[in-house]
């Protein structure tokens, strides 16, 4: 029933008109897309009721890494203050000792880590992000994307609202301040009623952690517990690491207000259907991590089984894409019957500042992250699998580096259909001008990487690999959205009057 009614609600993100884009459109945007705040992708933690919080947020984030590298940031409640401590770099970089026997004290704390691929790294858009309004303190932390972010603050800006940072998460922040409300709770829940688009949040303000996540659900965000003790992730990962036990989902539209008198569920109003990004299952969360109520590692196996069905290679060896396609790899492998072997190595040491917005360093860069391992892949027939292509460039340097280790053939398999659109949702997808899939045939493609084959799994494949497909978003897959695309995206993500044929 559900499925009928989502297909029917969806809409088609390309403007008639704009559907054959230029591959030279000006790529110039990407760093003012970072710099204007648009294209986040975080991990949120949050706890209430655990001796020294704070120093649990900090593990929490450390087990959440891989969803941002560029800013990381605690704030913890003593029940009558909020503290915060923020920086930029990785979890590790940002806090010292100190930070949690003097200043970030208490029973309660959220947590965020930022990602950026490109633009502006600044401090002033570190999270979380805490104010001070007419009913107190409080601080938010955001993963995902608002898409009415700009028309909101727009409109408070005309009304004398004054914005320090770029992020959306400021955007909610003014908005429950502005709300009519009485109390903190309901103003969360005013203040998100208004809000389009991607988001898991956590709040906190003195005596309560809040946890709410978007009616399509998005983002994942999951509830546990850990002895009396309440905690909020954006993967279970963040559990584990503290032998938290999770409990739930946090679900679709709801809005967790979490205090000393217990838990309570408020809702916001209800979307259509739900649209969980796919993504998350094919590269973003880790496979250790149970999102949307299933475990990632099973459903990227998956995928790698059903890739292998779909696509298969006479061939000697199954070499992943380290570290993202590791998974789908060895899925592959099982499913096809030939063996797994490590045939590149990664170096874990490079953060991500390293990664360079020009197309000269990228290309440095991927010799700089990978290294082939010379005895595996000599005179071998290699499957590479890769869990997604983007521009492309990376797998192209990566197949370099497998020939030059001595393959006889490079097979190269996705794990994923082919991304001719960009995410509004939170996932770093660039314009269309860059996705390469958008703009070349497979075989121009295959071409372009070098690959002896190239192969991708297709969108109809994806599909089988989770049981309840219409409930999620494929949008980066097949150019539809689960809802409309403001005007402002639709000029940024497909280059305005770049290509009006
Ligand atoms: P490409 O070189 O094609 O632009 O990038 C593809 C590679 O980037 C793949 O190895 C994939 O694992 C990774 N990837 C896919 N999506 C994202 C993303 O949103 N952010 C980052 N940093 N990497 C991504
Ligand atoms: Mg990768």
């Amino acid at each position: 029933m559900l499925s009928s009614r989502c297909r029917q609600r969806l809409h088609d993100g390309r403007p008639t008109g704009r559907q054959t884009h230029s591959p030279s459109t000006d790529t110039a945007d990407i760093r003012g897309r970072s710099e204007d705040g648009l294209h986040e992708y975080c991990g949120v933690f949050g706890i209430f009721g655990a001796d020294r919080a704070a120093d649990r947020a900090y593990f929490g984030l450390y087990a959440l890494q891989h969803r941002g590298q560029e800013s990381a940031g605690i704030v913890a409640s003593d029940g009558k203050t909020l503290h915060v401590r923020r920086g930029m770099g990785l979890v590790s970089q940002v806090f010292s000792p100190d930070d949690f026997e003097s200043t970030l004290l208490g029973d309660a704390a959220i947590g965020h880590n930022r990602y950026s691929t490109t633009g502006t790294s600044d401090i002033i858009n570190a999270q979380p992000v805490i104010v001070q309004f007419k009913s107190g303190q409080i601080a938010a932390a955001h993963n995902g994307n608002l898409t009415n972010a700009a028309e909101l603050r727009r409109m408070m800006e005309e009304d004398g609202s004054i914005f320090q940072a770029t992020t959306d998460t400021e955007v909610v922040v003014h908005l429950i301040a502005r709300s009519k409300e009485k109390t903190i709770d309901a103003m969360v829940v005013d203040a998100l009623s208004q809000c389009e688009g991607a988001f898991s949040f956590v709040f906190l303000t003195p005596t309560q952690l809040i946890a709410a996540r978007d009616p399509r659900g998005f983002r994942p965000l999951c509830l546990g517990k850990l002895d009396g003790a309440a905690v909020v992730a954006s993967e279970s990962c963040a559990l584990d690491i503290m032998r938290a036990e999770r409990v739930r989902d946090i679900e679709p539209g709801e809005v967790l207000v979490i205090d000393k008198d217990g838990q309570r569920s408020l809702r916001l109003p209800e979307a259509p259907c739900q649209a969980k990004c796919i993504f998350e299952f094919i590269y973003f969360s880790r496979p250790d991590s149970v999102i949307f109520g299933e475990n990632v590692d099973k459903i990227r196996r998956r995928l790698g089984h059903l890739l292998a069905r779909e696509a298969p290679v006479d061939a000697d060896i199954v070499v992943a894409v380290p570290d993202s396609a590791n998974t789908a790899a060895l899925g592959y492998a099982e499913e096809s019957g030939i063996g797994f072997e490590i045939g590149l190595i990664r170096n874990h040491y490079i953060g991500r500042t390293f990664i360079s917005p020009r197309q000269d360093e990228r290309d440095r860069d991927v010799r700089v992250k990978f290294n082939p391992v010379v005895g595996v892949l000599r005179n071998k027939r290699v499957v590479l699998v890769e869990d997604s292509i983007v521009r492309g460039t990376t797998l192209r340097n990566l197949v370099r580096l497998v020939r030059s280790g001595g393959a006889a053939k490079v097979h190269v398999r996705v794990s994923s259909p082919p991304i001719i659109a960009p995410c509004f949702y939170g996932i770093d997808m660039p314009t269309k001008a860059e996705l390469i899939a958008a703009n070349k045939s497979l075989d121009e493609i295959r071409k372009f990487v070098g690959a002896d084959s190239l192969e991708y799994l297709s969108a109809g494949k994806l599909r089988k690999a989770v049981d309840d497909p219409e409930n999620f978003c494929m949008g980066c897959f097949t150019d539809h959205y689960p809802a409309p695309v403001p005007e402002e995206f639709d000029k940024e993500m497909f280059g305005a009057g770049s290509c009006d044929q």
